[in-house]
């Protein structure tokens, strides 16, 4: 059986845990060759075994807000998989503080990671993309970049920033066949929200129209779809995975 990246090559930054190893599985799943970024190696074994073919994984360790390091990461990956014609932009992190209180560190890290990082290794893969037939960059940002939240201004710049600079992406590349989107999730269970105090997760359930936290794999199915042959004739937008959070 074929699925519908089968010959093709990918990227995700940021797999070895929550939703990046959703898309990793997922994208191998659909018969990509995948790399993958991260900074723990225990983590990343683990991703490689849910995916139950070793063979079609990569782990690479990189930060992406290290220029060198995301440069070797392309190049990794375009040898392992012959090219590249995916690129998901997933690795992200928070340090949520009250604007009042937020140090410079709080503020430059997330920068550095989430908004730095995307732009770092989309320039890092450009070229390889414009190389593919069919070239998709796939940006996660965040519902906090479109409607805010108290305690996140620097998260939520990050995350505007990510959905203005895909539109741009998306403009730039166009003539070269290339579409750029961003999948802005919701409250998803994973590592980054088991913060969450007591009985938090189920108040926050109760206001989200489709009544439930999200799951990395209703995230991974988006970016799926947007990385398919199905989704060729969309670009520049974002495509929220909130449970109907917002409409
Ligand atoms: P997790 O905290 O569970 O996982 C984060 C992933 O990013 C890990 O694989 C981690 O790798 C990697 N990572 C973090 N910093 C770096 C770095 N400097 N360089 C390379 N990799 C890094 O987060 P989620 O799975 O929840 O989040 C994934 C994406 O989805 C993020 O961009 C996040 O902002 C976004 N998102 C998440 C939401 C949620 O509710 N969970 C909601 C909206 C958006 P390692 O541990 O190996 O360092």
């Amino acid at each position: 059986m074929t699925g519908p990246l089968e010959g093709a090559s990918a990227l995700v930054t940021g797999g070895t845990r929550g939703i990046g190893r959703a898309i990793v599985v997922g994208l191998v799943a659909d018969g990509a060759k995948v790399t993958f970024t991260g900074t723990n190696d225990a983590a990343a074994a683990e991703t490689v075994a849910a995916t139950g073919r070793p063979e079609a994984c990569k782990f690479v360790k990189a930060d992406v807000a290290d220029a060198a390091g995301v440069k070797a990461v392309v190049e990794a990956a375009v040898a392992h998989g012959g090219g590249l014609d995916i690129l998901v932009n997933n690795a992200g992190i928070t340090r949520d503080n009250l604007l009042m209180r937020m140090s410079d560190e709080e503020w430059d890290r997330v920068i550095a990671v989430n908004l730095k990082g995307v732009f770092l290794t989309t320039r890092a893969a450009t070229r390889p993309l414009m190389k593919s037939k069919r070239g998709r960059i796939v940006n996660i940002s965040s519902v906090v970049g479109l409607m805010g939240n108290a305690g996140q201004a620097n998260y939520a710049a990050s995350k505007g920033g990510i959905d203005a600079f895909t539109k741009a992406v998306a403009r730039e590349l166009s003539g070269r066949g290339v579409t750029a989107n961003a999948v802005a999730p919701g409250y998803i269970t994973t590592d980054m929200t088991a913060g969450l105090p007591a009985g938090a997760a189920d108040e926050l359930g109760k206001r989200i129209p489709l009544g439930r936290l999200g799951t990395p794999e209703d995230v991974a199915g988006v970016v799926r779809f947007l990385a398919s042959p199905a989704a060729s004739y969309v670009t520049g937008q974002v495509i929220c995975v909130d449970g109907g959070m917002v409409m």
